[in-house]
């Protein structure tokens, strides 16, 4: 298996709590692998002792499996995030599965790739929870080059770490340029939208490191269109999740008091797993998306109506700049 999944840290945990119905959840990229872990504890440990996968999708921490099988279960082992600081119904153990891909490759690729005219002294490294295990390797390569690294934490995130709805480790870096260390475009977008500064992506399952910029500008006229379409929109669907760490329920009033103010009409819909499908049968022009931030970004182009952030909403309704133009976060969880 291509990662650590502690097996004997998770018996240890088991034992420790008298546990007998254990729910494991997996993000995607890790199910092809939850039959084997699951084997796996269940062969070390007592024969009362029930091992079950949930196989539901699972984006983050914000989607925790403590309340599901009606109550039955003594422990939540999830995998592959970090904890949001949710309230949870059972102990939730928390298992990084820290990748072993090697970040010397790509850090290397991306020092290679900076222009010794731009006078870049300072770099903030950061990385995504697969990869925050070797956050002092990755500091030591770059300070190797003669470079000052600096990281800082953030609410809920350790120095270094960003996830797709929070990048409060990033924001008060004094640096001159970031290294993001990990494989997805959006977290090196949102890197750049919250610190303007140059963002090169270092991809260590790759073993190369690129410029964002292009995707970055790729992005923005993409958001761009979204907005403009939503400006001729009459009717609003703002949509909550019910997951608890994505639910934002304080803010959707807000925004349907703020969107009826401007003189639209607005609808709150309530979904646990968002799709495009289930808007089919809605009325409605366009929708405010509160839940997960990435997919009003990530999945935009599956949505027949534009599907907007809050922030984007200030800008059709006139009350933000463009040139004020920010990502959406999820610092505050109504399940905290
Ligand atoms: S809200 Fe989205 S970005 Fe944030 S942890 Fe959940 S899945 Fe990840």
């Amino acid at each position: 298996m291509e990662y650590d999944y502690k097996i004997s840290d998770i018996i240890t945990k088991i034992d420790e709590l008298d546990a007998k119905n254990i729910m494991l959840q997996f993000p995607e990229g890790l199910k092809m692998d939850a039959v084997e872990i699951a084997q796996q504890i269940e062969e070390n440990t007592p024969d009362d002792v029930n091992v079950l996968i949930d196989a539901d999708a699972c984006f983050g921490a914000c989607d925790l499996a403590d309340l599901k099988v009606n109550g039955h279960i003594d422990l939540v082992i999830h995998f592959a995030h970090t904890s949001l600081g949710l309230k949870t119904e059972c102990p939730i153990m928390f298992i990084e599965a820290s990748s072993n891909a090697e970040v010397k490759p790509p850090i290397l690729d991306a020092l290679e790739k900076i222009n010794p005219e731009d006078n870049i002294k300072t770099i903030g490294v950061i990385t995504t929870t697969q990869h925050i295990h070797k956050l002092d390797e990755m500091i030591k390569l770059i300070e190797d080059e003669g470079y000052t690294v600096k990281t800082t934490p953030g609410i809920t995130t350790k120095p270094g770490q960003v996830l797709g709805c929070n990048f409060t480790s990033i924001k008060n870096l004094d640096v001159d340029m970031i290294i993001y260390v990990g494989s997805g475009d959006f977290h090196a977008l949102g890197v750049k939208l919250f610190t303007k500064k140059p963002v090169l992506l270092a991809d260590p399952f790759k073993g190369t490191a690129r410029d964002i910029e292009e995707f970055y500008d790729k992005i923005l006229r993409i958001r761009f269109a979204r907005i403009i379409k939503a400006e001729n929109a009459k009717t609003f669907g703002i949509i909550i999740s019910s997951k608890k760490g994505q639910l934002r329920y304080n803010l959707a009033l807000n925004l349907k008091k703020l969107i009826e103010e401007h003189g639209f009409k607005a609808q709150i819909l309530n979904m646990d797993y968002i799709s495009p499908d289930r808007l089919l049968p809605f009325d409605l022009d366009a929708y405010v998306m509160t839940a997960c931030p990435r997919i009003a970004i990530d999945d935009s182009a599956m949505y027949k109506k534009p599907v907007i952030t809050p922030q984007e909403l200030e800008i059709v309704l006139g009350i933000r700049n463009w040139d004020d133009y920010m990502m959406d976060e999820i610092i505050i969880h109504d399940g905290q």
